[in-house]
């Protein structure tokens, strides 16, 4: 059995890692953060920490912001949960890893967008 792993700030050496995987391409109106490292069949960046290839993105998501913004417009330091969210782009590329183009959603969620992408992009290929 394998320990549980809990997510957690990413140090210095593994900040500089992981930016340094990271160009940034215009993605229809977007500006994504896309994934120059080792992806998964599906376009997905990989990331090794603490001993796995982790989901890049969702390291992005919660490993990378330290600050929150609250509606009084106040920032504080955020908490870290304790298992990484699925996470949904809201950009459509798969490959990016900017943090403001990624909502957390449930995994139910995140499969019902999939299919209704993959059903758009199938309808605007063959109209
Ligand atoms: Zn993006």
């Amino acid at each position: 059995m394998t320990e549980r792993w809990h997510p957690r700030l990413l140090t210095e050496e593994e900040l500089l890692r992981f930016m340094s995987r990271i160009t940034i391409v215009r993605h229809g109106r977007w500006l994504c953060w896309e994934w120059q490292g080792k992806k998964d069949r599906y376009g997905y960046g990989r990331f090794w920490m603490d001993g796995q290839w982790r989901s890049a993105h969702r390291i992005a998501y919660v490993c990378l912001r330290v600050f929150v913004t609250l509606p009084s417009g106040k920032s504080r330091r955020r908490m870290i949960p304790a298992q990484l969210p699925d996470a949904d782009h809201r950009c459509c590329n798969s490959s990016c890893v900017r943090p403001s183009h990624l909502k957390a959603v449930t995994n139910a969620e995140n499969q019902r967008l999939r299919g209704e992408r993959a059903r758009q992009y199938r309808e605007r290929r063959y109209a």
